[in-house]
């Protein structure tokens, strides 16, 4: 029987985007894995992408956000407790990309002394990374800094093995306890001081050591970190000044005697999002630490950490555009205006296969340098490493907040409300940017590469020479890029022209080998050449805007 009092029906909304396999509705991820060699986890990656677009994983994203991480410093009676309680959604979240093995899998080959890393590792576990970060993005923070921790791990060889084993074990145990008593364990970092996070070698903290010191010994951590997220890791990476200069140690959360050390948390950040995640000020009062590598490398010992860490900057952004950009397809494809469903009128098809472009790009090139972490041995793999590092964290980090408040604006006022996916993931975005080294950093840090590895350049400009031929706006780009590099006088201040000319020249000759003639084509003539532009929709009439909306998002 009809309600007498129903005031009207709901129609022409377009259902929830939830229930969707991550892995198998992304052709640009599932191409991309197969490319650079991760082909052997298709299987498992299938798996994991139902798991993450799963109605209940989105409801469990929401509910960690909803109910953030709450600082207990005291008990009820006084006493000192430093802990931070989280929503039990988080811990969820843990638990399957711990269980997915998303912080330790690109070492599993460790587990066996003198076996070879498995190839493709880094691939395989980037697609994993980059399905986690739309299942929940906060909780991967410290999910990606226990597998980057890693390799500073191994600079000092009796701490990694009574570690190793616990970050290999798969097992998540959210309790508060020594890391002796759980079989698996997070780590978290400690770089950032008040006065300086891009300058950490203007850290005070300091470091006396207990005894004799010296690689692996004892030393007292005496100061504090402006930002150390994370703060229920069981150990922690951490700068600060030894008598030898700035040095980098490892401290836990617990003493080997069952004592809790004395990390002080002063307040958790009220952050514009990443709200599932805890990111901590803390005091070390005389906090037992033990130094990895020499007095003074702290720096050089830490840099393989952040290095990895911006790998999953880059993999992680292009997911949650990927994100983003599903939504928003999803949302025009049900909803008329006009008696004609969005994704069909033109200037909509347009914006939508214009974020489409960046989202494949961004994908491929972060895939590409994911592969670059998995052949280290390799001569071209390693300067792709190098240099791309930067210039791929740079670009596909920044595209990253304009492409979701696009994507946004795709859902009209549906998009700016906290319900939905899109405003959680615009206050997401910048966030990748901003960490791990931000944009000038990025710039920076390519222009030293230029400066001190000139070989590294040649090698990376010689393959992307052979990729561009036979592509007029490609050849054309490349021009443009070696014209910046070759104008020395101007590169302190053209670095991030020169980030921005490499990032879609390499993005552009991937598309052009791999990517539908659609997408290459209408990436290359209005990334790399054609008309200035400075928002998106533009200048893609003559393409084949429906062929690049359903491979992003097939029906
Ligand atoms: C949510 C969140 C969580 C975090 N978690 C952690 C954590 O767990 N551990 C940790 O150690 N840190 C953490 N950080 C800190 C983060 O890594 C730093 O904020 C970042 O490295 C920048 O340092 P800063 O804030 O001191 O900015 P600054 O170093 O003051 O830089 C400010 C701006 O100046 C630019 N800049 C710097 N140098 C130059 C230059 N020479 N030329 C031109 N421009 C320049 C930078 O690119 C940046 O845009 C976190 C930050 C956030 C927001």
């Amino acid at each position: 029987m009809k309600n007498a009092f129903a005031t009207h029906e709901v129609f022409n909304q377009s259902p929830p985007f939830e229930d969707v396999n991550l892995f198998t509705t992304d052709h640009a991820l599932a191409e991309a894995v197969s490319r650079e060699g991760g082909g052997h986890a298709v299987k498992r990656l299938t798996a994991f992408g139902a798991v993450c677009g799963s109605a209940e994983a989105f409801q469990r994203a929401r509910l960690a956000n909803e109910n953030p991480p709450r600082l207990k410093p005291f008990d009820s009676k006084g006493r000192r407790l430093d802990v931070v309680e989280f929503h039990p959604a988080y811990h969820a979240c843990m638990e399957i990309s711990v269980k997915e093995g998303l912080h330790c899998s690109a070492w599993g080959h460790l587990a066996k002394p003198g076996a070879q890393p498995l190839p493709g590792a880094n691939v395989a576990r980037s697609a994993g990374t980059y399905m986690a970060i739309q299942m929940e993005p906060g909780h991967q923070c410290p999910i990606t800094m226990t597998n980057a921790a890693v390799p500073a791990l191994l600079v000092e060889p009796e701490l990694a093995k009574w570690w190793l084993p616990k970050i290999l074990a798969r097992e998540y145990d959210q309790g508060f306890k020594p890391a002796a008593a759980k079989r698996g364990v997070t780590l978290g970092m400690g770089m950032t001081e008040k006065q300086g996070g891009t300058d950490v070698r203007a850290n005070t903290t300091t470091a006396e050591p207990a005894g004799k010191g010296g690689p692996g010994a004892e030393y007292l951590i005496t100061g504090h970190k402006w930002f150390m997220s994370a703060p229920m890791s069981d150990a922690f990476l951490v700068l600060a000044q030894a008598p030898g200069g700035l040095s980098c140690f490892l401290m836990p959360r617990f003493l080997p005697d069952g004592t809790v050390n004395t990390l002080r948390f002063q307040r958790l950040k009220e952050k514009l999002g990443n709200r599932s995640n805890a990111s901590s000020e803390v005091e070390f009062q005389a906090a037992h630490a033990w130094l990895i590598g020499e007095e003074g490398r702290g720096v050089a010992t830490i840099i393989e950490m952040v290095t990895c860490t911006r790998l999953d900057c880059a993999v992680g952004s292009a997911g949650l555009m990927r994100l983003t950009l599903a939504n928003a397809i999803h949302h025009c494809r049900h909803r008329t205006v006009y008696q004609r469903h969005l994704v069909d009128q033109p200037l909509m098809a347009q914006v939508l296969a214009d974020l489409a472009l960046d989202v494949e790009a961004a994908t491929a090139l972060s895939f590409r340098l994911a592969r670059s972490f998995d052949r280290v041995a390799d001569t071209h793999a390693a300067a792709w490493r190098r240099l791309m590092t930067p210039v791929t964290k740079y670009w596909v980090c920044k595209m990253g907040p304009a492409l979701a408040y696009e994507a946004m604006e795709c859902l009209g006022g549906n998009g700016y409300v906290e319900e939905g996916l899109a405003a959680r993931l615009y206050r997401e975005l910048p966030l990748n940017a901003i960490w791990e080294g931000s944009g000038n950093v990025m710039a920076l840090d390519l222009l030293r590469v230029l400066q001190r590895e000139p070989e590294t350049v040649e090698i990376v400009m010689e393959d992307l020479s052979k990729a561009v031929s036979g592509d007029g706006h490609l050849e054309g780009h490349l021009a443009r890029v070696q014209g910046l590099l070759h104008e020395p006088r101007l590169l302190d201040k053209r670095g991030r022209d020169l980030a921005e000319a490499l990032a879609t020249l390499a993005a552009g000759t991937i598309l052009r080998a791999h990517a539908p003639t659609a997408v290459a084509d209408a990436f290359i003539a209005t990334r790399l050449s054609g008309g200035p532009r400075q928002t998106y929709g533009q200048g893609l009439d003559w393409a084949d805007t429906r062929a690049i909306v359903d491979r992003a998002l097939p029906m």
